[in-house]
């Protein structure tokens, strides 16, 4: 892409060249100084870097052109300023290269580029944008377009390029260990947790530790976490890599695996899952308005019939969430039971979800779907007197009251997974064993609570 620039264009250019042609001729000037030095007298091959032959006839004159070339850098100013423009409300590119003294071919020569540079079409307010112009000319622009990339576009000549630079994260390892006196958001906080993190630690050990009622003052914990750091300044906290939750004396420990398959899970650190196989209510919201109950009148039909399921009663229109990994095993209408979903959960347990409004859109026979994905909605269609969910749980073929059936844990890592994961988990555990280590220390000594402290940095 070409531009016509017409009388404007000669500055610039001009001390474009003149910064190369500096930055080439004190090149030459060390050459010019060492040679001199060591040999006065003998021509120094045309092969040296100087591009000019030096011998001592000729050094006064290279001196001068030297001297010159060095007063010109100090006259002419190598670059002209950056100078940081602060995106408002409703401004567009255009409206800064106007506010700016910018035509508006330069911003639309710009975008012509392409690319990255589209975003430019995106700013949003509070965004930054820095410039450096001379003259009606912008010579270099550079945006952040997010946290790692950052669009360059500086002229050359008449036309101009952009590149997008990604900057190098690095990734180190911290760790954070603290005592339960108040809470667990406030001595989380006081270990130097923020509040993402004191709430991914109470999710991981959620099945083992009721955070609600179980939490006693004099329980400990320890978190070794990632902190991303962008050249050399820290970014933000990154993700628990391992955890431990020391609940009225009893240790629990999780570290961090990624599957083969990319989920992000915890396990104890010799592979076994912290988590439950199923959650115990598919509902978020609501309560429980008929037990299970195996010889229960029927509302509608006045017959003693068992109530095989719980139902819970929830608005129209709730979301309906699978209580655990499983494969679709049926969809569709089922007499009373109206709208039905049935999931099958390995070979033995099945979970049935009845009285939809809706199914979700595009959930068929065979379908994975994973714990906690929303299936259907809660309605009243079948025999029912008022919104609400129908739930049954089966195990081997009989039904079981979902309420108080012992949940089965998840499965454990398996196969070439598990020597994977045993080898990065034993780091993990010297990771915690060391925090354990330092907390006991600091519990020894008067000053008791929380204290983040990073560890060695990590590739
Ligand atoms: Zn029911």
């Amino acid at each position: 892409m070409k531009f016509d620039y017409s009388s404007a264009e000669q500055a610039p250019r001009r001390s474009a060249h003149r910064i190369v042609l500096i930055t080439a001729l004190c090149g030459v000037g060390v050459a010019a100084l060492m040679s001199r030095e060591t040999s006065a007298n003998r021509h120094v091959p045309d092969s040296a870097t100087a591009p000019m032959v030096l011998d001592a006839d000729n050094a006064a004159q290279y001196d001068e052109s030297i001297q010159s070339a060095l007063a010109d850098s100090i006259a002419v100013p190598q670059a002209s300023e950056w100078i940081t423009v602060s995106v408002k409300s409703g401004e567009s590119l255009s409206n800064i290269f106007d506010s700016q003294g910018l035509p508006p071919d330069e911003w639309m020569a710009l975008l012509k580029l392409g690319g990255d540079t589209l975003e430019l079409k995106r700013l949003k307010a509070g965004e930054e944008i820095k410039i450096r112009k001379e003259g009606d000319q912008l010579q270099e622009l550079s945006y952040a377009l997010d946290e790692l990339r950052t669009l360059n576009v500086r002229r050359v000549d008449d036309q101009f390029e952009a590149v997008t630079l990604t900057a190098e994260v690095e990734h180190r390892q911290a760790r954070a260990t603290g005592t339960i006196t108040s809470s667990l958001f406030n001595d989380g906080n006081k270990a130097g947790l923020t509040d993402r993190m004191v709430m991914e630690m109470a999710e991981i050990f959620g099945y083992d530790v009721d955070f609600a009622l179980d939490l006693r003052q004099g329980d400990r914990f320890a978190v070794v976490y990632e902190e991303l750091y962008k050249n050399g300044k820290r970014m933000r906290f990154g993700d628990i890599l391992a955890a431990e939750f020391v609940n009225q004396g009893k240790t629990y420990r999780a570290v961090r695996n990624v599957g083969a398959d990319g989920r992000v899970a915890y396990y104890t650190p010799e592979g076994q899952s912290l988590r439950k196989a199923f959650i115990r209510t598919p509902l978020d919201v609501c309560r429980i308005s008929s037990p299970f109950d195996l010889h229960r009148r029927h509302p509608i039909l006045n017959t003693i019939r068992a109530h095989k399921g719980v139902d819970y009663a929830a608005a129209s229109g709730t979301p309906i969430k699978a209580v655990g990994d499983a494969k679709v095993s049926f969809v569709g209408l089922k007499n009373g039971f109206g709208r039905v979903v049935v999931l099958q959960h390995g070979s033995q347990y099945e979970t049935l979800y009845a009285h939809m409004s809706a199914f979700r859109s595009g959930l068929s026979v065979g379908q994975r779907v994973a714990q906690g994905q929303v299936i259907g909605y809660v309605g009243m269609s079948g025999l029912a007197t008022a919104p609400h969910l129908h739930f049954e749980f089966h195990i081997g073929g009989n039904v079981v009251n979902p309420v108080t059936v012992a949940m089965p844990r998840a499965n454990p890592i398996s196969g070439s997974e598990l020597a994977k994961f045993k080898l990065s988990s034993k780091a993990m555990v010297a990771a915690l064993d060391q925090a354990d280590a330092r907390q006991q220390n600091a519990m020894a000594t008067p000053a008791l609570g929380g204290s983040a402290a990073p560890v060695t940095a990590a590739p």
